[in-house]
């Protein structure tokens, strides 16, 4: 979830892209809940992910709070995040396609509608970043035993109304590490483009979302079991 010290963010990073990762994710600048829980390392964060990157070679994304801070993110980061609490946040969307040029991960808001989400995409778009990246990371319903709730069937739809990329966020859908895998594949089965999977080296003592990381090597078994459903999807689908 979190960056939180640089032993973390590059062991993890090391270890993921061992499994085959095709970016690293991770938080520098949180949007939590509670004004006294962890706010992330900040700059300090970016640094670190920046380290990663060097020790990887994996592209570095991060989430984006505020508009004061697009210009470092356009210099520093490979791909721009906004958080599902900001998805309407339509000054910092308008700002970021006018003056970036990276690939904007646009996460669907907590209780927001398809159209609404798609909607947000434009306003990215309209101002000439066409790089829109769709994530869906779970929608507040009634349910309370799983932190959001899945909308797999958001990928159909989407496939139906949009040419932009979809990728699914099981950890943030159901803040729960075991359920984890059993969305991801079902993501994998409904045709998502790409996954973001939050990975800790101990979540038991993460800062942040600990309950619903996998430890790299559970990650490490996903990825190889999520490989072989794409390629078996395939062959399904010819
Ligand atoms: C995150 O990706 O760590 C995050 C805060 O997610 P969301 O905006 O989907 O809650
Ligand atoms: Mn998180």
């Amino acid at each position: 979830c979190s960056v939180e010290s640089e032993a973390q963010i590059v062991a993890v990073a090391q270890a993921v892209k061992g499994a085959g990762a095709a970016a690293l994710r991770g938080g520098a600048f949180k949007p939590r809940t509670s004004p006294y829980s962890f706010q992330g390392l900040e700059c300090q964060g970016l640094e670190l992910l920046k380290e990663a990157r060097e020790a990887t070679g994996l592209p570095i994304v991060t989430e984006i709070m505020g508009t004061e801070y697009i210009d470092l993110f356009e210099a520093c980061v490979d791909v721009i995040q906004v958080g599902a609490r900001n998805m309407q946040n339509f000054d910092l969307l308008k700002k970021l396609g006018r003056h970036t040029t990276k690939p904007i991960l646009l996460k669907r808001g907590l209780s927001n509608t398809i159209e609404e989400w798609l909607m947000s995409a434009e306003y990215i778009m309209a101002g000439g970043n066409e790089k829109v990246i769709l994530c869906e990371r779970g929608i507040r319903t009634f349910e309370t035993y799983t932190r959001n709730t899945l909308d797999l069937a958001c990928i159909p739809v989407l496939r139906k109304l949009t040419h932009l990329p979809i990728i699914i966020d099981p950890s943030h859908a159901t803040g729960k590490s075991w359920l984890v895998d059993p969305l991801a594949m079902g993501a994998v089965a409904t045709g998502a483009d790409g996954l973001l999977i939050e990975v800790h080296n101990d979540p038991a003592h993460a800062l942040c979302d600990g309950p619903q990381s996998l430890k790299p090597e559970v990650f490490d078994g996903l990825a190889k079991k999520l490989l072989k459903l794409h390629d078996f999807m395939k062959t399904v689908e010819e």
